[in-house]
């Protein structure tokens, strides 16, 4: 029986808990921490609504205490991505069929509870496997979390009402259908949240998702998954499995009802990724939907009249926080010559305040970053300033150490070069490359900071005077798809800065927004005509 109108209101954002020492949620956090450091989890793929577990175990350990190990999680190998898809697709027809109200409530309760009984539980997973601070993991894994899902459906909601117009005669309507496929969700280490939208935004639109993880983010990945199923998910619609990224890759490519893609991850991938989809065009039942937010190069812009103190707070936690591992982490900053020398004294004494070490004690600012891999590849960059030959140099930070756990100090890099290769690539980690520029020649320096990386995901400007501001939004148009004025670059909130960037850094389809959802959705339209015509002459052809 359908015979209701079901609305799901607006929702508030989650509030952040702030953790204060003698605070009831401090106390939760660290007794929950210190349980799931002293439990061995063996942790499984769920397949079908089952949990399944191969030969293949491997270990899973704080980045941040490299000793201690966590657990394992079972590897997968090709068989369990063609079991994935397999039932996938043998839950699509119940699941695209069941009622909006229904397929809702599962995803508006696993929001409920993660707000409530899993929140420290996922907050404790996500600071012990992804080396987060207890305010990093709330934001993330929580907070974040949590919005995705309650204004993923109430923007579905919005969808589903907007219907077409229908003149005296005839009724027309869209029905908005799932896509005729699976669909694949791809997603990266760095946020726990992003690891949930992927697949829930897509199932949520009655899609049936194949959903592999980074490996660095199974630990919380899994302990979404258990509330995904005490909220009522049927076997079927989200199967998370672990194999590698090309294994993965290869075999869904490949199958004629992948139906589109939904990732996040490193710029390289994404094209590749795009590339083997181009190759197998022609096999697919439908054009498969691609939705990337890749890479990017997140820039600040400091203008001649900025607030010294806003710029150099915005420096220090645009570009520090969660050791500089966001995609939207501030990572070049362009300093005006008449308030470089102030902004650097102050960052340099700030940044020598931060706490660096393992995330049980609640007083470090930073941890570690996340592997092996990324520790070499980002000391490599710190490496490459040590050795230079004049155009670069450390102003403050540069040191590093695996000891004890993947530890790269906050670094402050200074260049003479806008084109330094730490000003163009990627460095996902600690590190800040500053250049200085002629006071006076802002707007030539607007065109050097467009014109220095193929990125356009985040920047920010800092500026008081009026006339500057509208010029630099005009001016740096497409230099970023998340753009802000006075404040840090990282820092998007659901509902109120829809993410995603543009040129090299992704589609632009801007996760956790009503834009997001339409990639997941197939429009059909009907038109009924309530009395036919029966003759098929028009009026203009008869005979004067
Ligand atoms: P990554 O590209 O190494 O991995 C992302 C996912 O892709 C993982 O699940 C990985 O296993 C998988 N993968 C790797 N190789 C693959 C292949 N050949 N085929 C299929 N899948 C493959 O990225 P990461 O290190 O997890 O995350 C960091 C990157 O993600 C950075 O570049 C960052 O800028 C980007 N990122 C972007 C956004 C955004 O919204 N734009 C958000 C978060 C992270």
């Amino acid at each position: 029986m359908n015979n209701a109108y079901f609305d799901f209101a607006a929702p508030k954002n989650e509030t952040v808990l702030g953790y204060a020492p003698g605070s009831a949620e401090r106390k939760a956090l660290q007794k929950t921490l210190a349980e799931m450091k002293s439990q061995m989890r063996d942790i499984p793929m769920y397949i079908d609504g089952e949990e399944v577990r191969s030969d293949n175990k491997k270990e899973i350990r704080p980045p941040h205490e490299t000793k201690h190990l966590l657990g394992h999680f079972h590897a997968s190998d090709e068989q369990h991505v063609h079991d994935a898809i397999d039932a996938a697709l043998a839950a699509r027809d119940s699941w695209a069929a069941m009622a909006w109200e229904h397929r809702a409530a599962i995803f508006m309760k696993a929001a409920e509870l993660l707000a409530t009984k899993y929140r420290f539980r996922m907050n404790a997973a996500t600071m012990l496997g992804q080396s987060k601070n207890a305010y990093q993991a709330e934001i993330d894994s929580a907070c974040e979390l949590i919005d995705f899902l309650r204004f993923n459906v109430y923007f579905l909601t919005q969808i589903y009402k907007q219907q077409p117009i229908s003149p005296v005669g005839m009724n027309n309507s869209m029905e908005y259908r799932p896509l005729e496929g699976f669909v694949l969700a791809v997603t990266p280490f760095n946020f726990t949240a992003i690891g949930g939208n992927l697949p829930t935004s897509a199932a949520m639109c009655g899609n049936v998702v194949v959903w592999k993880p980074a490996n660095t983010q199974i630990y919380s990945a899994s302990v979404f998954m258990e509330i995904l199923i005490e909220a009522g998910l049927p076997g079927g619609v989200i199967n998370l499995i672990y194999p590698s990224g090309p294994v993965v890759g290869e075999i869904c490519f490949r199958h004629p009802a992948f139906a589109g893609v939904h990732f996040t991850g490193s710029t390289g991938v994404f094209q590749n990724m795009w590339k083997s989809i181009g190759d197998n065009i022609a096999r697919y039942k439908s054009y498969p939907r691609i939705v990337g937010e890749t890479g990017g190069k997140d820039f600040v812009f400091v203008h001649p009249t900025a607030n010294v103190d806003a710029a150099v707070t915005g420096l220090l936690r645009g570009s520090f926080e969660y050791q500089g591992q966001k995609c939207s982490a501030a990572s070049r900053a362009y300093l005006p010559a008449n308030l470089a020398e102030e902004i650097k004294k102050k960052l340099v004494a700030e940044v020598a305040t931060l706490k660096m070490g393992p995330v049980d004690n609640f007083e470090n600012f930073v941890n570690a970053v996340i592997d092996e891999k990324a520790f070499n590849s980002i000391t490599k960059y710190i490496d490459i300033v040590k050795s230079s030959n004049g155009d670069a140099r450390i102003l403050c930070g540069g040191g590093y150490d695996k000891k004890k756990g993947w530890f790269i100090e906050p670094t402050v890099i200074e260049t003479t070069d806008p084109s330094y290769v730490t000003m163009c690539e990627e460095i996902f980690g600690p590190v800040l490359t500053i250049y200085t520029y002629e006071a006076d020649q802002w707007m030539q320096a607007l065109d050097v900071l467009d014109n220095t990386s193929p990125y356009a995901l985040t920047g920010a400007i800092f500026a008081q005077d009026r006339y500057a501001i509208e010029y630099m939004t005009k001016a740096l148009v497409n230099s970023a798809g998340n753009f802000y004025i006075n404040d840090k670059p990282t820092g998007a909130v659901v509902g109120q800065q829809p993410f995603g960037g543009a040129r090299a850094s992704g589609t632009n389809d801007k996760a956790g927004s009503i834009l997001n959802l339409y990639r997941w959705l197939s429009a059909r339209t009907i038109k009924e005509t309530h009395v036919p015509v029966e003759n098929y002459r028009y009026p203009f052809h008869q005979a004067d």
